[in-house]
């Protein structure tokens, strides 16, 4: 009897140092193949640029050199145009980015330091970047900004944009990535949702039809077709549209709006 009740307790022992070590090893995987995380700080000013001084900088910083429209509006979207002016002067005469002369322009550190910031933030969260991501509906939808826009009576709140044209007009994906989600949920109908290269989850709701050869898992491409415009899910009584989402690797869902105005009008 004893020694039945000292190798229950060897096993029990045994068991619970199994345990602590599956945890371990458990915890060490998530921390090595964790998703990278976007820092709080760099959505809130990536989606109060306005998309036409976004555009704008595209266009012209085109000129300038491969970084020039980061360079631009990280400059013209932190300060007034008056002191902005001789800088911009000095990349337009040859002059890269990092070779500014700032001691001449009389900024204080702290402006210096912002514009340095904002610039890493454009280059290393590319969601302005330049012919990067395709717009999700074919021609010219009717769409506004509605972020944050009360439903269901105050409930909750717009988390996305929505983009409105006829029934069956064809929709793309936006961002090269993996499909992740296909089918029915109560609120989207018949939704898409891409994981993109990026890490952001790109969620497409409403969609009269899905595109039949996609399959959850398969890699695709920007641009490619993922279905049609509907109005299924909670749209059943709205007009034709489009719910589009963009959810950061963190779980945040960020204003659609900007970036959707700047993939719609890149400059060509
Ligand atoms: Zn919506």
């Amino acid at each position: 009897m004893k020694s039945l009740k000292n190798s229950f307790f060897q096993t029990s022992v045994l068991v619970v140092q199994i345990l602590i070590i599956l945890s371990i090893g458990w915890m060490a995987w998530k921390l090595l193949h964790r998703t990278p995380v976007v820092p709080p700080q760099v959505y809130p000013y990536l989606t109060n640029i306005s998309p036409e001084l976004v555009l704008d900088s595209q266009k012209e910083g085109e000129k300038l050199s491969e970084t020039g429209w980061a360079d631009l509006l990280a400059i013209k979207s932190t300060l007034p145009t008056e002191q902005a002016s001789p800088i911009i002067q000095q990349l337009k005469q040859g002059i890269p980015f990092n070779q500014i002369t700032w001691k001449s322009t009389a900024l204080s550190p702290n402006s210096i330091q912002e514009i340095k910031k904002r610039r890493v933030f454009l280059i290393q969260y590319p969601l302005f970047e330049p012919e990067r991501y395709a717009f999700p509906v074919q021609g010219k939808p009717w769409y506004e900004d509605s972020w944050g826009a009360d439903r269901e009576g105050g409930k909750r709140q717009h988390e996305g944009t929505d983009l409105f044209a006829l029934e069956g007009t064809p929709l793309l994906n936006v961002c090269s990535g993996k499909v992740e989600k296909l089918g029915w949920n109560r609120l989207g109908g018949e939704r898409v949702g891409i994981r993109g290269d990026d890490g952001n989850y790109y969620y497409y709701a409403h969609l009269k039809t899905i595109d039949y050869t996609l399959k959850i898992g398969q890699s695709i491409t920007k641009g490619a077709q993922i279905g049609t415009m509907g109005h299924t899910g909670d749209a059943l009584t709205t007009p034709d549209h489009l719910h589009f989402g963009i959810q950061l690797p963190d779980g945040t869902w960020i204003n659609p709006y900007p970036f959707l105005f700047v993939w719609q009008h890149y400059p060509s």
